[in-house]
Parts: C-alpha cells; sequence; structure tokens
C-alpha cells in the first residue's frame, strides 16, 4: 500500500499547533533553515528531531512507549546463495516495508542494526493507543512480507513501558532509547520464530481488544533468571 506523506509536520502541530510545512512550495523558505522530513520518520520534521535527541541528552527524561524490534531471519543463509548487490536489495525491501508500516501507524524508525530495526511508538507523535499501534504496524510487516516467505521470515518482539534515554559512543551520537524495554523487547524479538510476533503481558494486556485470546507460553530468554511469558499476536 503506498504510504501518503503528511504535508504539515505531525508533531509539531501536535505539540505546539504550528503548521510547520514539509512539503510543497510552502516548504521551501523552511528547508533553507534546515527544517526538513525527518529520516526517522517522513511525518515528522528536524525540530521534532532535535526535541528526541535533547530528551536523550536529558537522563532523566522518561516516556511511556512501545518499542519493536523485527529481525530478518535467513540473511546469513541467504548471503551465501546469493551476491552481494542482490543481498543488499533484500535489505532494501526489508527496511522499506518496516518502515512503510511503522510510519503509516505514526511510529519512530530509530534505528537500523544489521538486519533490524527498532521502532518507538508514542514519540514525538503521541498517540494512548500507541500499544495497539505497534501490534498493527507488526501485523502490517508480516503481511507485507508474506509473499516472499520462501526467501526469508521476519521475527518480531514487542514490549511497552518506561523507557529511558541515553547515548551511546562518543566519537559519533547515536540516538536511540535505552533500559530495560528496549533490552527485553530485543530479547523477544530473538525468541520469535520467523513469521511470527511475539508481546509481553503488559502488551497483551494494553491491546487485548486485537489480540483476541492468547494463552501466554514461558519463553526463557537469554540474559533473564525468570521464564518471561509472551503471547503470539
Ligand atoms: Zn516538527
Amino acid at each position: 500500500m503506498p504510504l501518503t506523506y503528511s504535508a504539515i509536520c505531525k508533531g509539531c502541530w501536535q505539540q505546539m499547533h504550528m503548521p510547520v510545512p514539509l512539503r510543497g512550495a510552502l516548504s521551501a523558505p523552511f528547508r533553507a533553515f534546515g527544517i526538513r522530513p525527518s529520516r526517522m520518520n517522513p511525518n515528522i520534521c528536524t525540530i521534532c528531531e532535535m526535541f528526541f535527541e535533547r530528551a536523550m541528552k536529558a537522563r532523566t527524561v522518561t516516556l511511556n512507549a512501545t518499542v519493536l524490534f523485527a529481525d530478518l531471519r535467513a540473511y546469513t543463509r541467504l548471503s551465501q546463495s546469493k551476491s552481494a548487490a542482490e543481498m543488499a536489495g533484500v535489505l532494501d525491501i526489508f527496511y522499506d516495508q518496516c518502515a512503510d508500516a511503522i510510519w503509516q501507524h505514526d511510529g519512530l524508525l530509530n534505528k537500523t542494526i544489521g538486519d533490524a530495526v527498532m521502532a518507538i511508538f508514542n514519540f514525538p507523535i503521541r498517540h494512548p493507543d500507541h500499544v495497539r499501534r505497534a501490534v498493527l504496524a507488526a501485523r502490517e510487516m508480516q503481511r507485507s512480507f508474506e509473499p516472499r516467505r520462501a526467501e526469508f521470515g521476519v521475527g518480531i518482539g514487542i514490549h511497552t513501558g518506561e523507557l529511558s534515554f541515553g547515548e551511546f559512543g562518543h566519537s559519533h551520537r547515536d540516538l536511540t532509547a535505552i533500559g530495560t524495554v528496549v533490552n527485553t523487547a530485543a530479547r523477544i524479538q530473538s525468541a520469535a520464530e520467523p513469521g511470527q510476533i511475539l508481546v509481553t503481558e503488559a502488551v497483551y494486556q494494553q491491546a487485548r481488544a486485537d489480540l483476541g485470546d492468547s494463552t501466554a507460553r514461558d519463553h526463557h530468554l537469554k540474559g533473564f533468571d525468570e521464564p518471561l511469558a509472551l503471547y503470539r499476536a
């Protein structure tokens, strides 16, 4: 499904009721000042990205948000039978389809890590139903990968809670949310089979209307002493 981009920045509009044009003739003077669509979400602007950066540097800031990790599974196996150029093409399709699904639900494509993507929902565009939006984005991703099922599978993990922000690396800045919620979401993703979406109890409780009746299964995740109950979404 082609994505329709917003004419004004959704973040600035929501937080300040300020219409910041992102595209079209009206955006030209803004672009002259470096205000353009963010690479993390084309419906927010670089000012909003700066807020993200500031929030991240103020280590005391916490935020209720949902974190989604999606990982391309067959990548290593595929790389043995395909050329480098073909592999780059596979990765591009994976990133593009992830980004479309994330942006459709107003999430932020925070970063790509090798053959995985990390998305945050509820920042900077706020939505009371951010948990549900993450689940719907995950389903949209799995649907979009379905025709390529024979080629590769994608495992997805979602967790929600309070995020803190932090800075990685000294030489180059890496804007990202850190903390238990992020680590847990990453671990859950690694437990998901190709084609699967696994979510925590907290996600299940808040997106129950969309998840229906699902029973939890205990998973022993690397780095966790206690097994974690996970639901399939
Ligand atoms: Zn903005």
